[in-house]
């Protein structure tokens, strides 16, 4: 398969923004061993966009085009390929249930032409978009493979490296057998992980590691290709055991799960109930455990404990802890994570207190966090972090780290047991 790139945007052109996308795309084409010969750029332009496609397809049998997916004018990417193969534009009822949604959870009003980013070009098949809202779309047509991907990298990569690869996989795999694994590492940044294993990376060809951070989270994809699936597997595991002895600490999970995913089904199997004292999150992480089938059997309940008069009167923080501590504290973390598990009935409490910002508090800065673990006859531990980011970002970040500790405290009492 020969692959070609025309990444669309007139800001390109302009030198405004860089093509990280076309770099983004190369190196997952890489992975999956198929050549990418040329990397175009074309403006908004849809003359000159079907010009860059009729090139492209004297040359090429894989074309993929980024950018000009959205709903305004000038995003023409679709309505331009649609024309060129004769394809109608068709809506995609779970990308228009998905973009409806989006406005929802975003509180935003959605207006006519979002519902343009729901069309999908008929016949293809769609790649969910994650992160916003224009799906990815891969089509066929004859011997040619089109797809067609966002414009935001940070929809775009997700998309590419889940659903873009798996597609392409897919279409490869009956020729050679390819079998690829992700492994997801929370706790340990993008830089500290490819730190860590470098080396590996560098040295291995079969199988290829690739690395890709979102959200907080850092995944590895190992792809291995051999004649038979199960030698491919031994070295996907040969692959993933050198990782392990280095960064295996920080591995919470394979493939498609979730931080949420992986602490609910360790909470159903232990049949342990849970609680949650929530300042800094207010709610976060209990909305959260809610949204999963079944949180009855494991939720017991909790408190949103944004004063520190209900701090006082309903968790019975020590009015001590907060004069000479302060309420983002390690002492009072301990406290909420202790008395919200009493005063629910549960077995685990987990405690949420910190600076989300803008403005620092009791003297401490923006990002410093507080997460308490309270596990029934075990002492209570509280973990400090100090992130990064923004109100947002610092409050969603706490919550999977929340999850991420409930996995680490629940998989080392499976072990010892
Ligand atoms: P949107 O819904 O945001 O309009 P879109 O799919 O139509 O998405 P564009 O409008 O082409 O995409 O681009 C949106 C933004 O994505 C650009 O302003 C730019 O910041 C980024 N972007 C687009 N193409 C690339 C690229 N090739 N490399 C890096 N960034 C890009």
């Amino acid at each position: 398969m020969n692959a070609e790139i025309i990444a669309v945007g007139t800001e390109l052109l302009l030198g405004q923004i860089v093509n990280t996308n076309a770099q983004f795309i190369s190196k997952q084409l890489a992975d999956l061993g198929i050549n990418v010969y040329y990397h175009t750029v074309v403006g908004d332009n849809p003359g000159r966009l079907k010009a860059a496609l009729e090139t492209a397809e004297t040359r090429s049998n894989l074309i993929i085009f980024t950018g000009g997916l959205g709903p305004t004018k000038d995003d023409l990417t679709k309505e331009t390929i649609a024309a060129h193969l004769g394809k109608k534009l068709v809506f995609d009822e779970e990308a228009l249930k998905s973009i409806e949604a989006y406005f929802v959870r975003t509180n935003r009003t959605m207006t006519e032409n979002n519902r343009k980013q729901a069309l999908i070009l008929e016949g293809s098949h769609v790649l969910p978009n994650d992160n916003g809202m224009a799906p990815g779309m891969a089509l066929s047509v004859k011997d040619r493979m089109y797809m067609l991907l966002p414009g935001p990298p940070s929809e775009m990569e997700p998309m590419m490296a889940h659903y873009g690869y798996d597609f392409l996989l897919s279409k490869l795999s009956d020729r050679e057998q390819i079998v690829s694994r992700v492994l997801r590492f929370f706790g340990i940044g993008e830089a500290a992980l490819e730190t860590e294993i470098d080396d590996i990376i560098e040295r291995q060809t079969n199988p290829t590691i690739a690395p890709l951070a979102a959200d907080g989270e850092v995944t590895l994809r190992l792809t291995a290709k051999h004649a038979s699936v199960s030698e491919a597997e031994r070295l996907l595991d040969l692959a993933e055991a050198e990782i392990r002895s280095r960064v295996g600490e920080f591995l919470y999970g394979y493939d498609e799960t979730s931080l949420l995913e992986e602490a609910m089904k360790l909470l159903k199997q232990q049949g342990l109930t849970i609680a949650a004292a929530e300042s800094l999150t207010g709610g976060m992480f209990q909305q959260q455990i809610t949204s999963v089938s079944g949180a009855s059997q494991i939720l017991k309940g909790g408190v949103v404990c944004y004063t520190n008069e209900v701090k006082a009167n309903i968790l019975h923080v020590k009015q001590e802890t907060i004069d000479k501590e302060g309420v983002v504290s390690e002492a009072c973390a301990s406290e909420l994570a202790l008395n919200v598990a009493d005063l629910m009935g549960s077995k685990i409490g987990v405690s949420f207190t910190g600076v989300a910002g803008p403005d620092e508090q009791e003297g401490k800065p923006v990002g410093t966090v507080y997460i308490g673990l309270h596990v029934e006859g075990q002492p209570t531990y509280v973990k400090k972090l100090l992130l990064g980011g923004n109100r947002d970002s610092v409050r969603r970040r706490a919550v999977k780290y929340g999850f991420y500790l409930l996995i680490k405290r629940l998989t080392e009492t499976q072990a010892a047991e």
